[in-house]
C-alpha cells in the first residue's frame, strides 16, 4: 500500500467542476484532489464528481475548493 503524494502546490484543474462543465450539469460545492489538482463537485452536488474521482484514480485525499471551508 502506498501513500499518496500530497502537493498542496499542485494547480487545481480549473475554476469549476471539470466533469459537470462538460456535460453542462451544475455543482453546489467544490472538491479539490490534494495529490493531482481534480476540482470535482462535493457531495452535496448533483454528479458527487469529487468522490467518484477518488474512486477511481485512488486519490482519497480531497480538500475543499471553497474559501473558508476545511
Ligand atoms: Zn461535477
Ligand atoms: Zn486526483
Amino acid at each position: 500500500m502506498t501513500t499518496p503524494e500530497i502537493d498542496p502546490t499542485v494547480p487545481p484543474s480549473g475554476t469549476g467542476c471539470l466533469d459537470c462543465e462538460g456535460t453542462g450539469g451544475w455543482w453546489f460545492h467544490l472538491r479539490r484532489c490534494t495529490s493531482c489538482g481534480h476540482i470535482g463537485c462535493c457531495d452535496d452536488s448533483l454528479s458527487r464528481h469529487a468522490s467518484k474521482h477518488a474512486t477511481e484514480s485512488g486519490h482519497p485525499i480531497i480538500r475543499s475548493f471553497e474559501p473558508g471551508e476545511d
